[in-house]
């Protein structure tokens, strides 16, 4: 379905494109050309020129150009047909469509429901601001750190505590207000407002043009629906739109980036935090067609909400959204009990931790088994393994199972073999630890060095003395790098406990990767150290630590996983020589 040409021709004439442009970039005039910084790459001069006269813009940097169509369309990640009607509707000309039977009478209707909920979001908006009755609202806000500003810059109502003020006084015909499921026909056969005294949070589509309304009581209301939506309508589908999609693309796009949370005023938190790349479900889980939608903005999600919360199921669908439209899900950790919405006002820094050392939804969960587990006796630790296990074979690939499970043997202290042999065969090969592992385990520490002995060139150059916890081990690693490996000369440079260890590696044998083993060792020191360093004060420590944590995270993919070892290596002898 296309716009007839001449429409699009007079939407053409009836705007600027200096004045459209001009709304995203600084412009000043060099001859018939006004130029600026382009908003399509990062540069320092002024690469990007506008020409009236031509009606076209182009850069000379990364040569991105066209018409004012096309620059919407970049730059609002619109497709050609919505970046004409986003123009139509901003000139006032009206649209006509050339395809499909009844096409264009649907897109007629569809753009005149618009218009209406523009109307009410504008009159909702003027009754929060300027209303006398408007005042609770207005210190219900502003006690949650939400002031003026912020209540216009998302454009925040007020519906009044009557039951039709809004019909009555909007002037829209009643057929309209019910179409767009902002008034019902009552018992009485008249027409009713659907939100009462309630703060509103306009919902807007991705091109930034309002579909619905979500509504919050006041506290102490005795109404038990604290918060209310708009039903579905000809523009709003729950499963298909995400709240703050509209403030939030460009910044999405530029950090690669989206951060799901539960609640409008979550994403108010994190903008007001200086976390411009939140987005909120409107009252629903997330679904495929969120995801979709998101696909096409960034390929990181963080989710800033309690997933695992919502059980196994939405376990196996988010590893299927992350395998078939090539994106990765992690979550976002916060202070007990606290969300997005208080935080921006007691700690916003916190917001941004958060986001920058989001846990793949994998390791959270992992993580969670963990810490309900215990890990004092061999019983215990036998179980908690197990419990992780189960969690990590949900997950469909392989060498992802692989590294989470040896971080398990790393946590309980069993040997990586034989939980990483539970996890290949995966799927729904829930291998249930009867009586797991041999009960006399010998930990992760060990078996590198029972390695180290046996495949000196496969793990010599991944182990450092910072990766073992305990002071034998140490010894014991020190005396047969400094042999070079040689196990009898090893054992005459240490003795008691270190000495047993090495005699019993040198008869030992273990058929595991070393490098498996020596990322496992690896990941729990970087934790181990990072935990002690939770006092650090020094601006460039706190950020090299923040980076340690990124870094460990691309453990989990097997493209990064190298080069993290290499960098987290060198983080750790930093850290260890220095207070040494
Ligand atoms: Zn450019």
């Amino acid at each position: 379905m296309g716009i007839v040409d001449d429409d699009i021709e007079r939407v053409r004439t009836a705007i600027s494109i200096v004045d459209i442009v001009g709304e995203y970039v600084t412009l000043r005039r060099v001859g018939r050309s006004l130029v600026g910084l382009c908003p399509f790459h990062s540069e320092k001069s002024g690469s990007f020129n506008v020409r009236e006269d031509t009606g076209r813009f182009k850069c000379f940097g990364c040569n991105a150009g066209g018409d004012v169509f096309k620059f919407i369309q970049d730059i609002e990640h619109l497709d050609f047909v919505a970046s004409v009607e986003r123009l139509a509707l901003r000139a006032g000309v009206e649209l006509h469509y050339t395809t499909g039977p009844g096409a264009g009478k649907d897109r007629k209707r569809r753009q005149q429901l618009l218009e209406v909920m523009e109307k009410a979001v504008a009159w909702y908006e003027k009754r929060l601001l300027e209303a006398p009755d408007g005042r609770a609202a207005r210190d219900y806000l502003r006690s949650r750190g939400i002031t003026g500003e912020i209540a216009r810059q998302f454009r925040l109502g007020w519906a009044p505590d009557d039951w039709d003020t809004l019909c009555r006084e909007i002037g829209v015909a009643d057929d309209l207000l019910r179409d767009v499921g902002l008034g019902f026909t009552n018992k009485r056969g008249r027409m009713q407002d659907s939100f009462r005294a309630r703060v509103l949070f306009p919902i807007f589509d991705e091109t930034g043009a309002p579909v619905a309304f979500g509504g919050r009581v006041l506290p102490g209301s005795d109404d038990p629906a604290k918060y209310k939506n708009s039903s579905e309508t000809a523009i709003y589908a729950k499963s298909r739109t995400l709240y703050g999609v509209n403030w939030a693309k460009n910044d999405i796009v530029k950090a690669d980036t989206v951060v799901v949370c539960e609640g409008y005023t979550d994403v108010i938190g994190f903008h007001r935090s200086g976390v411009g790349i939140a987005v909120a479900t409107c009252g629903t889980a997330l679904t495929e067609d969120h995801v979709r939608l998101l696909k096409r903005f960034a390929t990181k999600v963080v989710l800033a909400f309690d997933a695992d919360a919502a059980g196994q199921g939405a376990a196996a669908r988010f590893y299927e959204w992350e395998k078939r439209y090539d994106v990765q899900v992690s979550v976002a950790r916060f202070a007990q009990g606290k969300d997005p919405g208080d935080l921006a006002s007691s700690n916003p820094e916190s917001l941004r931790e958060a986001v920058s050392t989001a846990t793949p939804f994998l390791g959270f969960r992992v993580k969670r088994a963990l810490d309900a587990g215990t890990i004092t006796t061999p019983e215990g630790r036998a179980r908690t393994a197990e419990s992780a296990i189960v969690i990590i074979n949900e997950h469909p690939d392989i060498n992802v199972r692989r590294l989470y499970a040896s971080e398990v043997a790393v946590f309980t202290n069993l040997p990586a073999q034989d939980l990483v042999r539970m996890v290949e065969r995966g799927g729904n090969a829930r291998v249930v630890v009867a009586t797991p592992v041999r009960q006399q385990a010998e930990g992760a520490g060990f078996v590198a060095l029972t390695m180290l002995i046996h495949r000196w060139n496969d793990i010599a150059p991944w182990l450092i003395e910072a990766l073992f916890a305990q002071d034998t081990y140490r010894a014991a690693f020190r005396a047969i790098v400094e042999t070079d490996g040689n196990v009898e000369a090893a054992i005459l440079l240490v003795e008691g406990e270190a000495r047993d260890i090495i005699e019993r590696a040198a008869v030992s044998d273990f058929e595991t990767d070393p490098i498996l083993e020596s990322r496992a060792l690896l990941a729990a020191a970087v934790r181990r150290e990072l935990a002690q360093r939770v006092h650090i004060t020094d601006s460039d420590e706190i950020r090299q630590d923040r980076q340690a944590r990124i870094t460990l995270a691309d453990f989990n993919d097997p493209r990064k996983a190298n080069d993290a070892a290499v960098q987290l290596l060198q983080w750790l002898t930093n850290r260890t020589t220095s207070t040494a």
